[in-house]
């Protein structure tokens, strides 16, 4: 039997640790393989791209092999042989880019979001964003050699990974520029009328926003950027002038998705069971499921892969238990260089965010650490 994780980003590593443990018996008899597939040797910690790009920490601080992230009785395939193609449910089967065709009994999905600058004219050319380590570093360079001017920062479209990371890099960067006596005026958009798209969490950006000083512009979804002119235009027929632009960029599914027909875009989950809503063998988990309402988060992935791991065991030990998610995310949330909001949320629970505090920076740069050991690793 041949259980396979396509995706070992922070979903894909835990779950397969997780399921490793579960089903360690199963693998030491010979029964059961654990494959995960990764087009990268590498496992990028996403969070702390903020970091890299403030300044704070160095881009090494957060790459690890992923290799090194996994139980020694899984299989790990990576660049040719890991990246994968076309996934052929209906078959049980996948194929990889060095042409083998693979079987499965179960399959999990966790292929994660991948940032599309080029879905707005000019938004590569003349914005910054932090959502690849290449542009979290080209971030750090221009906010060292910023020295006045205004900075607008935004979200281009929704949905897009971790939902707060506007805010984050608004307030941290607000925060350092006042610290640095660097002479600057902020200004924020956001494509629906608000500061979030949720309404429980809008009014608290707002308010820190206003404490703050800063301009909110919204509703302002972007059409595209003049680098020359250095204007955002908006389908309202806003015009924003700037001298630097942050931009979440837009967001889509792996080509693999569009190719092997799971999907347009993000792959149809069930919210609880987490299982393919047309594949009975198919679990999916992290940024790539289209369950409404979760953000696209590590926390989220990191909850998911223990209900996927012990739903999957279930059925390998025909335990008949069925185990679901209770759209359970946390976040830490910048608020300052120096001090975090903390927010929690469920499917019945609406999101409440603690005050700010140096605790909460504090918890953050500590989950950050404990990410390798602990999180990646299953051990909590
Ligand atoms: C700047 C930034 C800050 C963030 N901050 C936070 C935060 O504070 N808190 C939080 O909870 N979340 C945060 N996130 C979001 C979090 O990183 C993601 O939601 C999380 O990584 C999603 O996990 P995943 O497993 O779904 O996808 P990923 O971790 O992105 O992993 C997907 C994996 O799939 C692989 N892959 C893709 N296509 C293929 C293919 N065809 N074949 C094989 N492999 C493939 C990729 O190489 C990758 O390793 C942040 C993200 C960013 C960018």
């Amino acid at each position: 039997m041949r259980v396979i994780v396509v995706g070992g980003g922070a979903g894909g590593t835990i779950v397969a640790n997780r399921l490793s443990r579960l089903l360690s018996d199963n693998v030491d008899r010979g029964e059961l393989e654990i494959v995960v597939l990764d087009k990268s040797e590498y496992h990028y910690y996403q969070p702390g791209y903020l970091f890299v790009a403030l300044g704070e920490e160095e881009p090494e601080h957060f790459i690890r092999k992923e290799r090194e992230l996994l139980d020694e009785n899984i299989k790990f395939f990576h660049g040719d042989q890991g990246e994968v193609v076309k996934i052929m449910a209906a078959e049980n089967k996948l194929q990889t880019k060095d042409g083998r065709i693979w079987d499965y009994d179960y399959i999990v999905l966790a292929l994660g979001s991948i940032p599309y600058l080029d879905a707005i004219p000019g938004l590569k050319e003349g914005s910054y964003s932090f959502y690849t380590m290449e542009d979290a570093i080209k971030l750090r360079d221009a906010i060292n050699d910023f020295r006045s001017g205004k900075v607008v920062v935004g979200v281009s479209s929704l949905p897009y990974k971790c939902p707060v990371a506007q805010y984050e890099i608004l307030f941290a960067l607000h925060d350092l520029f006042i610290k640095e006596k660097k002479d600057a005026k902020f200004e924020y958009f956001f494509p629906l009328k608000g500061t979030h798209q949720h309404p429980a969490v809008s009014p608290v950006g707002e308010r820190w926003m206003v404490e703050k000083g800063i301009k909110i512009i919204s509703p302002f979804n972007v059409t595209r950027v003049d680098p020359d002119k250095k204007v955002i235009y908006s389908k309202e027929n806003i015009e924003i002038k700037y001298d630097m632009l942050i931009v979440i960029p837009p967001h889509i599914s792996p080509r693999v998705v569009r190719d092997s027909g799971l999907a347009d875009m993000w792959v149809p989950t069930d919210p609880y069971t987490l299982k393919s809503l047309k594949y009975d063998n198919m679990y999916l988990l992290g940024d790539i499921t289209d369950i409404h309402g979760v953000p696209k988060a590590g926390s989220v992935a990191e909850y998911q892969a223990s209900v996927v791991a012990k739903n999957i065991a279930s059925r390998i030990k025909k335990s008949g238990t069925v185990y679901k998610y209770d759209g359970s995310a946390f976040c830490f949330i910048m608020h300052s260089m120096d001090e975090a909001g903390y927010l929690y949320m469920a499917y019945t629970k609406p999101p409440v965010i603690s005050l700010p505090s140096k605790y909460a920076k504090w918890m953050k740069m500590l989950y950050n650490e404990l990410y390798w050991g602990m999180s990646a690793k299953a051990e909590i």
